[in-house]
């Protein structure tokens, strides 16, 4: 156990209230920050203090209570955007800011800085792009004593085409109304401009300037329609002093420990800060607590599920496996014994194993989960295998048979395409226990399958499972132990914000005598080498997958669909050979037929939709050519790949894409240069963002404030290790109250819940 006073962590639900003025001379990592402009300045004195804290709205008094804001501005501010009280306001993060520190003017501009003007509008022009109809731009002149400017907005969206938007725009920036206008600056053909700038209207044509805002940072809110920018703004101001008396839920040890703002002034500070170097120093302090609750809640649910001790007690040693080993045309690599290692280690403790192995295409995850089912088996308890297509379902299902029959142990396949018979057959053998395997698709948690003893569950694939699908297969034993393998190797990042709940081990290392797939980008001009190579490797006995985006031009996307391509393909350019068709519409059983011939070599070459992405494992097949390649995700287009180079031929990946876009081309670069699963699904992350990595809709990511995976791991780092050491001192959280009650509020937020009703 780490020293429990290391945080100086006094109970906090007893705890006297602080005062503001002792809070304030409390020792703090930074110095006394520049109390924003907004805040009450911390040297008045003790009585004043007094009396402003008294004054300062209470943190969950509802915003219609405030008389600044009012009832009227009050409903707008709930109906547009979601904001009830004092806490919501405070906590309605500035997605950027104005720096009016760096004003120039226009004479002064030089492309690459980011700067603000302030200066006339002479002209505003606003219209929907001739070529885009979803799309609103927005012309404005500017000149101030120096020079002229043309600076463009553009909005994206239905909702800013209307007249009515349209109006409103030529209403907010008048010819005449003086504005600041804050990017950075860039040439085009017109000159130098400003980026897609933030515009502040300083005042009305007539007005005087508005000289509160100048010469300082102002926040910018995302806004929604009939909520001007000054609304919200206002009424930050006015929630602003009851932060100044919020109580920090982290103790001071843990804040210094980790170079944490205090809570109170990260809020004045991300609203309103005095400079930017502040603003970093606040905006780091939210990060970390966006992170921090969430791993606490992941935590705290694994020291839950460990708490629990009645799952089956599963021997590592035994006859049958020992015999399993022998039988084994391969010796396991070092990085698949150490990840047994780990499994068999969890599954003899009474607690339920919860574990994740990620491994990267063809690192060998499954014998690893086979080791696993057998000491299940060899305990007397019985396990089960789901996989998320019936193709991966019914190659697992070969593979067992062949091994399972040297252990004389039977196992079952059980799919949407089970015939009734043997479907009643195998839910007998199970309910009996005579069946110590059962291997299937999402019809393992659909039908009304019991089992006697389970004692084990594997997901393969779990990404392409949701958490009700998981759940319920462990729902069909008694705390069974669970084993989740993902081929989609994550980001670190994304990994624990997602699995963080999860004991993940790496199979990093390739069995030997693997070579590296030479990956090669190609353009249409380029297809007859292409084919050249298909039908070289054809000749010398090898085959080939041609992988297609969509199935039928369902779209109107210059995509040429399946069916097309394989006709072209057997018709026109290989006629010679033979070639198959795999789609997603296709019925199971035409799908299994097509991949039977395909794994039997009646066929040379399988056309195929992203169905064959997961799992296919045939090690004959040498090349993949991927058209629009562009049109993949990185991560998806590594487990494309990851079909071939299976064997111990040289295998080949071509990338066939016109686009010239430079964001795809560096895109399809990483490909081309990188082997690495977690290298490449790091690129996909920031190319991309995190949702996408994950393929599908189940991610779960949660959507942070202020947080990015890609630009703030270390503060993710930090505070996964916070959670680590609050959760081993006290998982209760009973000593810190405050946290305690952050952790639910955020925790009810996160379940969609709201802590009004
Ligand atoms: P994945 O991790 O992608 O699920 P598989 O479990 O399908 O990979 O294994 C890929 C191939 O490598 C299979 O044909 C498997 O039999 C083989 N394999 C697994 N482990 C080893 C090893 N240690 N040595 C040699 N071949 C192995
Ligand atoms: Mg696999």
């Amino acid at each position: 156990m780490g020293g429990r006073g290391d945080w100086g962590t006094g109970r906090q639900g007893g705890q006297k209230e602080i005062s503001p003025s002792s809070a304030l001379s409390s020792p703090s990592p930074h110095p006394p920050l520049s109390p924003s402009p907004y805040f009450p300045l911390p040297n008045t004195s003790p009585i004043v203090a007094e009396v402003s804290r008294l004054l300062a709205p209470k943190i969950d008094q509802k915003l219609q209570d405030l008389p600044e804001i009012g009832v009227r501005k009050a409903i707008t501010l709930g109906e547009r955007l979601g904001l009830y009280t004092v806490r919501d306001l405070l906590y309605y993060f500035p997605r950027d800011h104005i720096d009016y520190a760096r004003q120039v003017s226009i004479r002064e501009l030089q492309g690459g800085e980011t700067v603000t003007i302030v200066a006339k509008v002479k002209s505003c022009n606003c219209y929907v792009s001739p070529r885009n109809k979803k799309l609103m731009i927005l012309d404005i002149q500017l000149q101030d004593n120096t020079g002229k400017i043309k600076v463009s907005r553009f909005f994206a969206g239905t909702r800013f085409t209307s007249r009515g938007w349209q109006e409103t725009l030529k209403r907010r920036y008048a010819e005449g109304s003086i504005i600041a206008a804050c990017g950075l600056v860039k040439g085009s053909k017109y000159g130098l401009t400003l980026d897609n700038p933030e515009l502040e209207v300083l005042a009305q044509p007539g007005d005087p300037i508005e000289s509160l805002n100048i010469g300082r940072i102002v926040p910018i809110y995302t806004l929604s329609e009939g909520v001007a920018a000054n609304v919200v703004r206002q009424a930050v101001i006015a929630a602003l002093p009851s932060a100044a008396h919020m109580k920090d839920p982290l103790p001071s040890g843990l804040r210094q420990k980790y170079d944490l703002m205090e809570l109170k002034d990260a809020i004045a500070n991300i609203h309103f800060p005095k400079d930017s170097d502040i603003l970093k120093v606040a905006r780091r302090r939210l990060v970390f607590d966006e992170f921090f609750y969430l791993q606490l809640s992941l935590l705290q649910r694994q020291h839950q599920a460990r708490a629990i001790q009645t799952s089956a007690i599963l021997a590592p040693k035994g006859e049958l496996i020992e015999q399993f080993h022998k039988i084994l045309p391969f010796k396991l690599t070092g990085a698949q014994t150490r990840v047994v290692n780990d499994i068999l280690n969890d599954l003899q403790k009474p607690a339920p194993m919860n574990r994740l192995v990620q491994g990267d295409v063809g690192s060998g995850k499954t014998v690893v989960a086979v080791i696993a089912i057998i000491a299940a088996i060899q305990s007397g308890y019985q396990a089960a295998l789901m996989a998320p297509t019936e193709v991966l379902s019914e190659q697992h299902y070969r593979k067992l048979v062949s091994w399972f029959n040297l252990l004389h142990l039977p196992v079952e396949l059980l799919t949407g395409s089970t015939k009734a018979a043997k479907r009643r057959q195998i839910h007998a053998q199970l309910a009996t226990g005579e069946l110590p395997l059962l291997v299937g698709t999402h019809a393992l948690i659909q039908d009304p399958v019991i089992f006697h003893r389970l004692g084990l569950v594997v997901i393969d694939e779990q990404h392409r499972f949701g958490v009700q699908q998981r759940a319920r297969l462990q729902q069909k034993g008694e705390q069974p132990h669970v084993l989740t393998m993902t081929a989609t190797p994550i980001p670190r990042t994304l990994a624990l914000t997602i699995h963080g709940d999860l004991d993940v081990s790496q199979i990093d290392e390739l069995p030997p005598g693997r070579q590296k797939i030479q990956t090669t980008m190609l353009t249409s001009k380029e297809r007859t080498q292409a084919y050249d190579l298909i039908r070289r490797e054809i000749v010398q006995g090898r085959q080939v997958y041609v992988v297609l985006p969509l199935v039928e031009e369902s779209e109107k996307l210059d995509l040429r669909s399946a069916v097309e391509e394989h006709q072209k393909l057997q018709e026109s350019i290989f006629p010679e050979f033979s070639v198959g068709l795999l789609h997603g519409r296709m019925s199971s059983a035409d799908k299994d037929e097509a991949i039977s011939k395909f794994r039997d070599r009646q066929t040379q070459i399988l056309v195929s939709t992203t169905v064959v992405e997961v799992g296919v494992d045939i090690p004959n097949a040498t090349v993949m050519l991927i058209e629009n390649a562009e049109r993949f995700g990185l991560s998806q287009l590594h487990q494309l790949r990851g079909r071939v180079g299976r064997g111990a031929a040289q295998s080949y990946c071509l990338l066939m894409s016109n686009s010239r876009s430079p964001d795809a081309e560096a895109r399809l670069k990483v490909l081309e240069q990188s082997q690495d699963g977690f290298f490449i699904s790091e690129m996909d992350m920031r190319f991309r963002g995190p949702g996408e990595v994950l393929g599908t809709r189940q991610s779960g990511v949660p959507d942070f404030t202020l947080a990015s995976l890609v630009e703030d791991e270390e503060v993710l780092l930090l505070a996964r290790q916070a959670a680590e050491k609050v959760i081993e001192i006290d998982a209760t959280l009973e000593r810190w109250y405050l946290m305690k009650e952050e952790l639910k509020y955020r925790y009810e937020r996160l379940m969609g819940g709201s802590i009004l009703t």
